[in-house]
């Protein structure tokens, strides 16, 4: 008998083909999570078994493994041979453990599932007379097959395993199987939610931030490098790209008109990320942007934007209100960082009022202005800094 964590995989039961890839890369992330604890991961069908971790780390085994994309949950199991009699044995031990932790009494239910088929008892069977079985040894316990407080699951599989409860994975699909992508990632509280939102597809994040030294400040920086980190801890790694940003927005300032310069700071941030991205194998941009949000996210300013590149963009909170999204991003513990008060190089010199419907005409008159706009474009991405940031 030992303890093993027991984990199960989400949609990639449905890739056809591709299973197997998807299979060893979900191996791989959780090789790479545990890699610190001598930890052994094999698979069998249909789960994945981790084993030989030192048992005083399950706890941050479990949550490590809880952030992988492409599982959908983990159990902490007993393995014990296919035998009734280990089986019983492994089942009462973990009952007494509950009863103990639950003050002395619970209700429970017993749940089995019997993929091999080999094992002498059906599923049915193994769940009725394991309930007896536990009835009997325990007077405190009581069936409750709504909602039993203890819901005491065997599994025969390659072995038989025994545990209580789930903890749920975060979903979604394995780490890097679905191409690249470019985010705008901001200090603020939407963009880290939008790159969250894409990983958990698969998608492997290249990040990109905007920075005005010296009007936003290297601590400014270092929040967005701390957001970084935070998205890194759901895919292993992302690449950042910190853009330098002055030059190109001084000269928006003193040629554009006022009310338009926000709409022509975020073209020029599109026009530069496409670029970049487009350098670093990225297919499409990724943006915190709703719809509405605020004055350069109305439709028609949406519009605008996007008409400043033809590399796709992604906009993962478009249908969201704030709030929303700022539960989002208290789930995925980007919050307390976002809410830093430190200040961002869009919310510098704001405009008292900015265009809510620009006309892309008009805009595009305006950004002409700027006779060296692709020198100044070009200037910035050569003054681009570029490091790996991991969790
Ligand atoms: P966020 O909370 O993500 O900062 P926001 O509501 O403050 O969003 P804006 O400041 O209009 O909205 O920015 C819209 C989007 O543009 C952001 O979600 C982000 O993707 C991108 N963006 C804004 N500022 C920067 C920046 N300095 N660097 C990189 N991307 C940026
Ligand atoms: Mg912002």
């Amino acid at each position: 008998m030992r303890d093993v964590l027991l984990i199960r995989y989400g949609e990639v039961h449905l890739k056809g083909q591709n299973r197997s890839y998807f299979m060893r890369l979900l191996k791989e992330d959780i090789q790479h999570a545990l890699s610190d604890m001598g930890a052994t991961i094999t698979s069998g069908q249909g789960r994945f078994y981790a084993s030989g971790y030192p048992k005083d780390r399950e706890d941050e085994a479990v949550s490590r493994i809880a952030k992988i994309f492409g599982l959908h949950s983990v159990s902490r199991a007993r393995e014990v041979e296919k035998a009734w009699e280990a089986i019983c044995e492994a089942a009462k031990e973990l009952m007494k453990q509950e009863l103990v932790s639950r003050g002395g009494s619970c209700t429970f239910k017993v749940f089995s599932r019997r993929a091999d088929k080999t094992f002498p008892m059906d599923s049915m069977t193994i769940a009725r007379e394991l309930g007896h079985v536990l009835l009997e040894e325990f007077s405190n316990l009581k069936v409750d097959v709504n909602s039993p407080e203890v819901p005491l699951s065997v599994e025969i599989r390659e072995h038989a395993y025994v545990y209580s409860g789930e903890v749920l994975g975060a979903g979604g699909m394995p780490a890097g199987s679905n191409g690249r992508a470019a985010l705008l990632l901001s200090g603020g509280i939407d963009s880290p939610v939008a790159g969250y939102m894409v990983m958990k597809r698969g998608v492997d994040l290249h990040c990109i931030h905007f920075h005005s030294f010296p009007y936003t400040s290297e601590r400014a920086k270092d929040k967005v490098i701390a957001l970084a980190k935070l998205l890194a801890g759901y895919g292993g790694s992302v690449v950042m790209h910190v853009v330098h940003f002055t030059d190109v927005q001084m000269a928006i300032y003193e040629k554009c008109p006022d009310n338009e310069t926000t709409i022509l700071l975020r073209r020029a941030m599109m026009a530069i990320a496409e670029r970049i991205a487009a350098k670093n194998g990225c297919k499409a941009l990724v943006t915190g942007e709703a719809i509405g949000q605020v004055a350069s996210q109305t439709m028609e300013s949406l519009v605008v934007t996007d008409n400043a590149v033809t590399m796709p963009v992604f906009r993962p909170c478009i249908g969201m209100d704030k709030v929303e999204i700022m539960d989002y991003a208290k789930r995925i513990g980007t919050y307390e960082t976002s809410i830093l008060p430190y200040e961002d190089c869009c919310t510098i010199f704001t405009p008292k009022h900015p265009v809510t419907k620009p006309k892309l005409e008009n805009i595009k008159k305006s950004e002409a202005k700027l006779e060296n706009y692709e020198e100044l474009l070009n200037g910035a991405i050569e003054r681009t800094e570029t490091f790996v940031v991991t969790p």
